[in-house]
């Protein structure tokens, strides 16, 4: 049995599926000629070449990392430098809070109850080719944040967009927009941010 060489095979995408808004991401993926893996449980983060945690709602989300022991195994991928995307409930999960792979404090429904949902067209430090169609559906802002994490985008001067080495957050829903170059960047690996 040959295997084929690693420039020229699929990446393989991990999306955290325990809930929330997985399968658009895998679409996107699919998309951009990647390989979506769905992640329930730890033996399923084998072998990635990078991860998404999507959108959703970060306690369900948090209540299942705790049930299936996922949170040690994905800090270890995470640490050991896999490329990481996370959205909305997901840029929450990253937090100092939780998984502690962001040293950012965020702020759930930080939008307020008027503002649960809407849209904005955002300049992205690091993404080139106009500005993305960022969709807020009772979306975090950063809070707080430590002096390695970089501010790639804001609204109303609250970070919504930030890089931390091999993990990229943000508080919007790029998936939802028809937007794929926050996940192209993710499949790029870190060779491609001119920023850091
Ligand atoms: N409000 C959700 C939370 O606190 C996040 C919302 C989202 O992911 N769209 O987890």
């Amino acid at each position: 049995m040959s295997t084929q060489p690693a420039e020229t095979r699929p990446k393989v995408v991990g999306v955290l599926a325990l809930q929330g808004g997985f399968a658009a991401h895998s679409r996107i993926l699919r998309r951009l000629g990647a390989e979506p893996r769905e992640v329930r449980v730890p033996s399923d983060l084998e072998g990635l070449d990078a991860l998404i945690i999507p959108g959703g709602e970060s306690t369900v989300m948090t209540l299942g990392v705790e049930r299936e022991g996922l949170a040690g195994p994905l800090r270890d991928l995470v640490r050991t430098g896999t490329p990481v995307l996370g959205t909305c409930a997901g840029m929450i999960m990253l937090d100092r809070d939780h998984l502690d792979l962001l040293d950012v404090g965020t702020r759930r429904n930080a939008f307020g109850r008027q503002l649960h949902s809407f849209e904005a067209d955002l300049d992205i430090a690091g993404v080139e080719g106009g500005p993305v169609h960022a969709v807020f559906i009772r979306a975090p802002w950063v809070a707080e944040l430590g002096p390695g994490v970089q501010i790639l985008a804001s609204v109303d001067g609250h970070p919504v967009a930030i890089r931390e080495n091999n993990v990229l957050a943000v508080s919007f829903h790029p998936e939802l927009a028809g937007e794929t170059r926050l996940h192209e960047l993710l499949l790029a690996g870190n060779g491609l941010w001119r920023h850091g």
